[in-house]
């Protein structure tokens, strides 16, 4: 396993990875770096969110510029969050050398940005909009570039830059080398480096060793009205819970985070309507674990740079099965254990069954915690809590006052009515709504009835021939083969399945020959939720609860945050 110091980079840099932590080179890094230090080439790097891109790109860029305090390395990035974080990056892997970075993007004061820029830069980093508004004041020059940089190309692209980008590149030297790098690579970002570049290296991590087997995966079935009640409860049950809950929309998120700012948990969400600088503000509290709750969008938490997190909770499950290993890969980093949650309503179903299929990962139905459960999880945190106090002789400032409460009456009641008063009915089973249990099917397997028998002349072996050939479907994916007289059934998985309808059905003159069976599973559209049971109706009882609930929930809720946070540090 190669090693930074078998890179041949400079002390310096060798110096900034140890003060930053980096102990070895990432798989992107292993690829990237020798090959920029080797030759400059253009080159394209495709890997997973969180494998330490900007390091492969960074550390190669600072070992081979001359730094004149003029521009050598432009780097465009989507937003300014990003921009922020890349240039922060670089700047802690520079050690010693002299070398100035400099985040350039819209929403901030473009003197200062000038006046930087007048003072002397070698690396820029910015948004394509601030970028040009730069380059038309005649502030920043990139004609004289050793490196221009696409960093999150996928998402330059989705955002609609594709143009800005092209007008940048117009304004730049010929002899500068080009790299882009990105988690995905569509179709378009090789067009535009086939025609920028035309000659470029392709170096490429592929997915599957990206889902670490550090994160567990898990789901709960429940219904889209009981999520909420769903997300308080591992919220609650997980007392160092660190995390990002996923949204759809952007609605969603703000729905979410207003109620759970409610019963004053610490959260805060990002979204694309939200400020950049209010965004700024959330990110950093959240990386400063000020806020443990972050809800976001896929988009606005695309490629933000928090690592550590205990959970990821897909509060909706992603559309796309990319977007769900970008989830839940900023959990179960750097070698510590990371949860990823996932809710699935009976209507999520299919999704997640996509999701298991095209990620090839087991992703486990667990209960979500019951009240009993969490209960005893928040006890066992408070008493190790008190513990620590104890311990740590933390406790002096109310030992008068604990003297004038214990005088003329009983300990054990004085204990238990400090609690009540300081915890209302947080300890309480009141404190938690109903969930009502769903049961959702998730299968990624499907029968099919086939309208060939023995009559026809087929046993099990010809008709694993006939679906080998038609739909080069191979054996090993066809169980439970049943042949009668005049037809078959088999199960095969999903995808599976619609390759062998397309490939046998093609006669449109004749009835069809392959249908899904309708009378055994495989119904992944999770509409029938079979045997569901009713553990209980939402009665008048549980609507006062829930009033009660959101009157008091503030005051309790943050004694319990508080304490969690401290247990943190
Ligand atoms: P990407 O751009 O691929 O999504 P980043 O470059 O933002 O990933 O890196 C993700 C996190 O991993 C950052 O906090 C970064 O400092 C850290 N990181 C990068 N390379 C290494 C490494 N070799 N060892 C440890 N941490 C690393
Ligand atoms: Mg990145």
């Amino acid at each position: 396993m190669q090693k930074f110091e078998d890179l041949g980079l400079s002390t310096e840099l060798l110096n900034a990875l140890s003060k930053k932590g980096f102990e070895e080179p990432s798989e992107i890094q292993r690829l990237v770096i020798p090959e920029l230090l080797k030759e400059r080439t253009h080159l394209i790097g495709q890997a997973q969110t969180g494998t330490g891109k900007t390091a492969a790109f960074s550390i190669p860029i600072l070992e081979t510029i001359d730094a004149d305090k003029t521009v050598k390395a432009l780097i465009l990035a989507p937003t300014r969050e990003l921009a922020n974080q890349v240039a922060d990056e670089i700047y802690s892997l520079k050690g010693e050398k002299d070398i100035k970075v400099l985040a350039v993007y819209g929403g901030a004061s473009i003197e200062q940005q000038i006046k930087n820029l007048k003072k002397g830069v070698d690396i820029v980093v910015g948004t394509p909009g601030r970028v040009m508004d730069l380059m038309r004041k005649k502030i920043l020059k990139v004609d004289n570039l050793d490196y221009f940089v696409l960093d999150e190309a996928d998402e330059m692209l989705n955002m609609g830059f594709l143009e800005d980008i092209e007008l940048i590149l117009e304004k730049t030297n010929d002899e500068k080398k080009m790299l882009f790098f990105s988690a995905t690579m569509p179709k378009a970002i090789l067009d535009i480096a086939k025609r920028f570049m035309v000659n470029y290296k392709m170096l490429k991590v592929e997915k599957k060793e990206l889902t670490t087997n550090l994160t567990e995966q898990i789901y709960y079935e429940v219904k889209q009205e009981d999520k909420f009640e769903a997300l308080s409860r591992v919220l609650d049950y997980e007392q160092d819970f660190y995390g990002i809950v996923f949204c759809r929309t952007k609605s969603e998120v703000d729905d979410v985070t207003n109620r759970l700012k409610a019963r004053n948990y610490d959260a805060e969400c990002i979204h694309g309507d939200i400020t950049q600088g209010l965004r700024q503000k959330a990110l950093d509290l959240f990386k400063k674990k000020v806020l443990t709750i972050l809800v976001a969008t896929d988009v606005a938490a695309r490629g933000i740079d928090v690592s550590n997190l205990t959970h990821v909770i897909n509060y909706s499950i992603p559309q796309e099965a990319e977007s769900y290993v970008h989830r839940i890969g900023r959990t179960g980093r750097a070698g510590q254990k990371g949860i990823a949650i996932t809710f699935v309503t009976p209507r999520e179903a299919s999704k997640l069954a996509q999701i298991k299929r095209i990620t090839k990962t087991d992703i486990k139905r667990e209960n979500i915690p019951n009240v009993e459960e969490i209960l005893n999880a928040k006890k066992e945190a408070l008493i190790a809590y008190v513990d620590e106090i104890i311990k740590e002789n933390d406790h002096n400032a109310y030992d008068q006052l604990a003297t004038e409460l214990l005088e003329g009456r009983n300990p054990q009641e004085v204990l238990a009515s400090v609690l009540r008063h300081v915890y209302e009915d947080e300890f309480l089973p009141e404190n938690y709504n109903e969930i009502e249990n769903v049961k959702v099917k998730i299968d990624d397997k499907t029968r099919l009835f086939i309208a060939l028998g023995s009559k026809d002349g087929y046993n099990a072996g010809r008709l694993l021939d006939l679906l080998n050939k038609k739909a080069k479907t191979p054996g090993r994916k066809v169980k439970d083969i049943k042949i009668m007289d005049k037809y078959s059934f088999i199960t095969v998985p999903l995808q599976e399945a619609e390759f062998i309808i397309r490939a046998l059905n093609s006669k449109k003159d004749s009835k069809p020959l392959v249908e899904k069976a309708n009378s055994t599973g495989g119904n992944s559209s999770g509409k029938k939720s079979g045997g569901r049971r009713k553990r209980k109706s939402s009665d008048k009882k549980s609507d006062k609860k829930l009033n009660k609930k959101q009157d008091k929930g503030s005051s309790k809720r943050k004694k319990s945050s508080k304490k969690s946070k401290k247990d943190r540090h």
